[in-house]
C-alpha cells in the first residue's frame, strides 16, 4: 500500500545533480508574459484560447480548456511532443503556465524553468537556492505549485517564504523579498496569484504551530500592501481588526502561544463578478481542538472559504466548512467559481471538495450554503451538514481527545481529497476530482509525535496500534470521481490500480479529462462517462494538474511527473516535463530496471534493550521519512545500506552534528541525544543484518536448485 504524505518534517538527504542547461542566448525576441487583467478576462477569445496565462487557466480557476483539437475522435493518437528532465526527484506539483509559446514551470526546490513550449529548447532557468536545511519546515516536502505572471515578469514564491519577481523574458531577477519575520519557520510551496497589480501569496506550516495570514504585495515593487491574519493573536496586544476580535471570542485558552494554525497554503481564486478573493485556509495547531482551545469555540477563522476585498484585504464573508477542526482538515483545497443552474435559476457559486469529504457548493456573493454532500463513501466526522445552519452534524466519537479513545475517523489526515487540482466541465457540468477513500486511526497524545518542533499531539504509536489488530484493514484507495455539483452525486469513478491515488485533472471542449496517478500512468478519459480513451506509460507517479494550450495550429497536452512516495530512493529520477500532442514522436528513454544496493553492515552490536531503543527512537523520529522497519520510503535514503552504519563517528556526524544539513538532513540534537543515536545505529544494524541473511540465503538455495554444470554469469 502507498501512503500519502505524513505530516511530520522530512528532512532528507537529497542527490544533487545538474541543472538542466539554459541557453542563455536563446530568448524570446517579443515581450514575456504579457498578461493582464483584460486578457485573463477574455481568456476564451481567439486570441487567448491557446494560452494557459494563470494557475487554474483563467480567473474561475476551472481548469477547464474551450480547445477542441484533441478529442474524443483522436485521443488515441496522441504522442510524446518533448520532454525535459529535472534535477530533483523530490516532489513535483506544478502546474505549468504556457503564454505566447513559452512554457514556465517549477520544481521542488523552488526552481523555475522556461521553455520553448513547442519544441521543448530551454530558454532560460532560475535557482533560488534555498537553503536545504529549510527542508525542515516543509511539513510535506519541499514542493512547489507554480508561478503566477503579469505585465512582463513572473513570480515565485519559495519553500524558504521568498516571493520573488522575474523578467519573464530573462529570468533575471526584478525583486525578492521574504514575506515572513526572520526565523520564523514558514514554507511556501503554493503558487501566488496577481489580483489588479497585487501578488497575492499565503503560507504552509500549520503543523508547526503558526499564525497563518494572506499577504499582498505591489507587483512592480514588491511592497507590501495589505495583510490578512486567519486566527487573533495575543488579545493583549490588541486585534489587527474587528473579524479578529470577532473570532478571539471563538477561541478559549491561550491558543496564541501555539499560533493556533491556519495558514492558507493553497487556494486564492479572484471573481472579477463579485470583486471577491476567495481563501482556503489551513487546520488548527496542534491537531486536537480540545488541545488547542479546550472546553469549546468553533476557532475562527480556521478551515474556511473566506471571502475579502482585494484592494484591502478587507473580510466580507466566510464559510467554515470545519468548526472545532481536529483531522487536519484544511480547508485550502482549490475553489472555483462556475455559474450553475440550481432551483430553476442561474446562480453564480463558489464549489470545493475540501479534506473533510464534502462537497461544498456556496453562494459567491455572501457564502449562503446551497448544498453540501459527501463526495466519497465512509465519510463519519459528520453525519452531514445541517442545512438550515450550514453547521456539519458532527459525530461525537471523532472528537479523540474529548473520549480520550483512538478511532477510526474518515477520510484520514490526507483528506478526501487535497492540492491534486480539479476540473469543471461546463460542457457535462461535472467537475473532476482525484478522490481518496481512507480512515485513520486518531488518538490525541500531548507528549507523543511531536518531532522536531511540529504540534500535532496525535499519537502515531496509538494509532498504528488499533490499525495493526484491525481485520480486515480499513479501505485506502484512490480513483478519479466524476461529481454532478447540481445534484450532488456521483456520475463515474475510475479506480487507480494498487489502490493508487489519482493525480490532478483537467478538463477540456474536447469531451476528455486528463488525469495521472501514482502508478504510473497518464491518460485521457471521456468527460461524460469515463471511458479511458489513451494511457501512457511516464515511468513515475504523476500527481500534478495537466494543462493544454495551443501553437500554430497544433493542441498540446503538458503535466509534470514525479511522485515522492513512489519506487526506490535508489531508482533513477524520473522527474520531468512531459508534453503530447497528436502523432507526437518522442520517446522515453528506456527505464532501468532497478538493482538494490549491496546491504553490507558491520558487526552487530547493543543488547535487546538497546536495539529495542532504537527501535522506538527510529519510529519517532526517523521512519516518516525513511520508512518503517529501515525501509526506504522512495525519496529517502534507505539506511540499511548507508555508509554512516559503519561507524559511530559518522552517524553522530550526521545524526547530531548536521553534517548533512545543507542537503535537508539537519541535526537532530535537539530531539535524540548522542547515545540514542548510537541506539538507532544499532537498531539499523540488527536490521541490515538480518536482511543481509535472507539475501545470502536465497543466493544459496538459488545456487542450489542451478542445473549441474551451470556456469556464473557477470551482468
Ligand atoms: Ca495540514
Amino acid at each position: 500500500m502507498r501512503k500519502l504524505s505524513v505530516p511530520l518534517a522530512c528532512v532528507v538527504l537529497l542527490l544533487t545533480a545538474c541543472s538542466p542547461s539554459a541557453d542563455k542566448a536563446a530568448k524570446p525576441a517579443a515581450p514575456a508574459a504579457q498578461v493582464d487583467a483584460a486578457r485573463l478576462l477574455a481568456a476564451d477569445d481567439a486570441a487567448n484560447i491557446g494560452q494557459w496565462m494563470s494557475h487554474g487557466r483563467d480567473y474561475s480557476e476551472q481548469r477547464f480548456s474551450p480547445l477542441t483539437k484533441v478529442n474524443t475522435d483522436n485521443a488515441s493518437q496522441l504522442g510524446l511532443a518533448w520532454f525535459a528532465d529535472f534535477d530533483t526527484r523530490r516532489g513535483q506539483e506544478s502546474t505549468p503556465l504556457v503564454i505566447d509559446g513559452v512554457l514556465y514551470v517549477t520544481t521542488a526546490w523552488s526552481k523555475l524553468f522556461a521553455f520553448d513550449a513547442k519544441s521543448g529548447k530551454a530558454l532560460w532557468a532560475y535557482d533560488p537556492k534555498v537553503p536545504g536545511e529549510w527542508a525542515v519546515n516543509a511539513c510535506c516536502d519541499v514542493v512547489n505549485r507554480g508561478v503566477a505572471a503579469w505585465k512582463g515578469k513572473v513570480y515565485l514564491a519559495t519553500i524558504d517564504a521568498r516571493l520573488i519577481a522575474l523578467d519573464a523574458a530573462t529570468g533575471n531577477v526584478v525583486w525578492d523579498i521574504s514575506t515572513i519575520d526572520p526565523g520564523q519557520p514558514y514554507a511556501i510551496t503554493g503558487a501566488p496569484r496577481v489580483v489588479k497589480g497585487k501578488v497575492l501569496i499565503g503560507q504552509g506550516g500549520s503543523e508547526f504551530a503558526q499564525r497563518g495570514y494572506l499577504s499582498s504585495y505591489d507587483a512592480e515593487t514588491g511592497k507590501l500592501d495589505w495583510r490578512w491574519f486567519v486566527v487573533p493573536g495575543n488579545p493583549a496586544d490588541g486585534f489587527e481588526n474587528k473579524q479578529m476580535e470577532l473570532a478571539a471570542k471563538t477561541w478559549k485558552g491561550e491558543w496564541w502561544k501555539t499560533g493556533g494554525g491556519g495558514a492558507p497554503w493553497d487556494s486564492i481564486v479572484y471573481d472579477p463578478k463579485t470583486d471577491l478573493i476567495y481563501i482556503g485556509t489551513g487546520n488548527g495547531a496542534p491537531w486536537p481542538a480540545e488541545y488547542r482551545s479546550p472546553g469549546g469555540g468553533d476557532n475562527l477563522y480556521l478551515s474556511s472559504i473566506v471571502a475579502l476585498k482585494p484592494d484591502t484585504g478587507e473580510y466580507v464573508w466566510h464559510y467554515q466548512t470545519t468548526p472545532r477542526e481536529s483531522w487536519d482538515y484544511d480547508n485550502t483545497n482549490q475553489i472555483m467559481t462556475a455559474d450553475l443552474p440550481i432551483g430553476g435559476q442561474t446562480r453564480h457559486v463558489v464549489m470545493q471538495a475540501p479534506k473533510n469529504g464534502f462537497f461544498y457548493v456556496l453562494d459567491a456573493a455572501n457564502g449562503q450554503l446551497i448544498s453540501a454532500e459527501p463526495y466519497v463513501p465512509g465519510v463519519n466526522w459528520a453525519s452531514g451538514v445541517d442545512k438550515k445552519t450550514g453547521r456539519p452534524i458532527v459525530n461525537p466519537a471523532a472528537d479523540y481527545a474529548k473520549t480520550g479513545k483512538t478511532t477510526f475517523v474518515s477520510p484520514f489526515y490526507g483528506g478526501a481529497h487535497t492540492w491534486q487540482p480539479i476540473s469543471f466541465s461546463p460542457k457535462t457540468g461535472l467537475v473532476y476530482i482525484p478522490a481518496i477513500q481512507s480512515s485513520y486511526a486518531f488518538g490525541a497524545s500531548r507528549e507523543d509525535d511531536n518531532p522536531m518542533g511540529q504540534k500535532l499531539s496525535i499519537s502515531f504509536a496509538k494509532s498504528a496500534e488499533l490499525t495493526a489488530k484491525t481485520n480486515p484493514k480499513p479501505v485506502s484507495k484512490g480513483y478519479l470521481l466524476a461529481w454532478d455539483p447540481v445534484n450532488q452525486k456521483e456520475v463515474w469513478r475510475s479506480e487507480v490500480a494498487n489502490s493508487g491515488r489519482s493525480g490532478g485533472t483537467l478538463a477540456t471542449a474536447g469531451g476528455l479529462v486528463f488525469a495521472g496517478n501514482s502508478e504510473n500512468g497518464f491518460a485521457a478519459y471521456r468527460a461524460d462517462n469515463g471511458e479511458k480513451l489513451w494511457s501512457t506509460d511516464v515511468q513515475t507517479g504523476t500527481m500534478a494538474g495537466p494543462v493544454t494550450y495551443e501553437l500554430d495550429g497544433e493542441q498540446y497536452v503538458a503535466v509534470q511527473s514525479g511522485f515522492r512516495q513512489t519506487g526506490n530512493y535508489y531508482a533513477p529520477n524520473y522527474s520531468r516535463i512531459l508534453v503530447y500532442k497528436l502523432g507526437g514522436t518522442a520517446k522515453l528513454p528506456e527505464a532501468v530496471p532497478f538493482v538494490a544496493p549491496e546491504i553490507n553492515p558491520p558487526a552487530a552490536f547493543g543488547t535487546p534493550e538497546v536495539i529495542a531503543h532504537g527501535e522506538e527512537v527510529y519510529g519517532r523520529f526517523c521512519s516518516t521519512c525513511h520508512g518503517s522497519d529501515g525501509l526506504s520510503r522512495g525519496m529517502f535514503p534507505d539506511l540499511r545500506m548507508s555508509g554512516s552504519l559503519q561507524a559511530a563517528e559518522a552517524f553522530k556526524a550526521i545524526v547530531i552534528d548536521g553534517a548533512l544539513a545543507k542537503n535537508g538532513m539537519v541535526s537532530f540534537a535537539k530531539a535524540i541525544k548522542p547515545e540514542d543515536a548510537e541506539a538507532v545505529r544499532a537498531y539499523l544494524v540488527n536490521r541490515a543484518t538480518i536482511a543481509k541473511q535472507a539475501a545470502d540465503a536465497r543466493a544459496t538455495a538459488k545456487a542450489a536448485a542451478a542445473p549441474a554444470g551451470a556456469q556464473p554469469h557477470g551482468n
